[in-house]
């Protein structure tokens, strides 16, 4: 398996901790404003502190490269130089230390790479599988983040827990869910809960191994209740239990829970504010389902199988089946599309 990280990365995660010397004289003080905040985290965390002569030596190094005159070799000195630093200053073995606990990854990866991350919503690792069948997976991180050593271990833990499972053949993944029986708010719903139930098993099975999960036992708990509300609480309890001590979890039990289609009809509460189970769009003026005629009822339901009146409508798509079953209106009244 190969280790590849892409440019903006290294170079970031490079000079945070060539500047993490400075911040520590200065914290909060920086002349780059912007990086302050950064280097101050650098400040107060376990990031190596390079020695004062090798911070010299890079920016010298550094300066040297801007003579080559043709930008593509250009950049790739500079990459070249930033990694040998990246791993002279022990950061690539941040990443790699918590690697080899997961052997099945560097046996089922043609590639692992590191990309920097666009923000905390963009976290997360994601596998991809190439017309050769060559399997790569994409960790994103946050530069900064490789300061905070201990943090850093947890998380690359959970998230290659993710890779591990997805290359697993006793866990059998399959990459798309399939959904089609469900409306578009239900097939959201059921890939939220989906990642809900995962990341118990996971943060589960580290707590098991004397690790630090991403969320504590209770904090999923209280997760899974707000998601799963739709059963009984001892049945919650009991399923919740049966997850968080699962050491090998299958994408196939995950699918079961999330198809419930009882959850699925009654999870989708007209709350003000939630998303209408036809159209989408979140609404504040539902209508009850069951006040409906029936044979608008009906032509709702030969469109959405998933839907029952009891989950409600919003009053723009009420108005759509009431003109589009109104039979003065001889026209095909459809949805109204994203853009309208
Ligand atoms: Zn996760
Ligand atoms: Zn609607």
């Amino acid at each position: 398996m190969q280790l590849r990280y892409d440019e903006d990365f290294i170079e970031a995660a490079v000079f945070l901790c060539a500047s993490s010397r400075r911040a520590r004289a200065t914290p909060g003080r920086d002349d780059h404003s912007e990086a302050g905040q950064i280097h101050v985290a650098y400040a107060t965390s376990s990031c190596p502190t390079p020695h004062p002569l090798q911070i010299a030596r890079f920016h010298r190094e550094r300066e040297k490269l801007y003579a080559i005159p043709d930008p593509d070799e250009r950049n790739a000195a500079f990459f070249r130089l930033n990694l040998e630093w990246f791993r002279e200053w022990g950061l690539e073995k941040r990443i790699t230390d918590v690697l080899k606990e997961f052997p099945l990854l560097p046996q089922k990866l043609s590639v692992l790479a590191v990309r920097k991350s666009r923000g905390r919503q963009d976290e997360g690792a994601e596998l991809h599988v190439n017309e050769a069948g060559q399997r790569s997976g994409v960790m994103a991180l946050r530069p900064e983040s490789l300061a905070r050593d201990a943090a850093l271990k947890d998380y690359l833990r959970h998230e290659f827990t993710h890779l591990h499972d997805m290359l697993d053949p006793a866990f059998g993944y399959v990459p798309v869910l399939d959904l089609r029986a469900l409306n578009g708010a239900q097939q959201r719903l059921a890939r939220e809960r989906y990642r809900l139930l995962w990341d118990i098993t996971i943060d589960g099975r580290l707590v098991a191994s004397g690790h630090a999960p991403m969320a504590t036992r209770e904090q999923h708990a209280a997760a899974f209740a707000r998601g799963c509300s739709f059963w009984p609480e001892e049945k919650r309890a009991e399923i919740f239990d049966a997850l968080w001590h699962n050491h090998a979890p299958r994408h196939a039990d995950f699918l079961a829970l999330i198809s419930d289609p009882r959850g699925l009809r009654e999870a989708h509460q007209a709350a003000p504010g939630a998303p209408c189970p036809l159209c989408g769009f979140t609404t504040f003026d539902w209508s009850a389902g069951e006040s409906l005629p029936a044979r608008i009822a009906s032509r709702i339901i030969a469109e959405f199988p998933g839907w029952s009146p009891k989950a409600g409508l919003c009053g723009r798509c009420r108005e759509t089946y009431e003109v589009a079953a109104d039979p003065r209106f001889q026209v095909v009244c459809g949805l109204r599309s994203p853009a309208s």
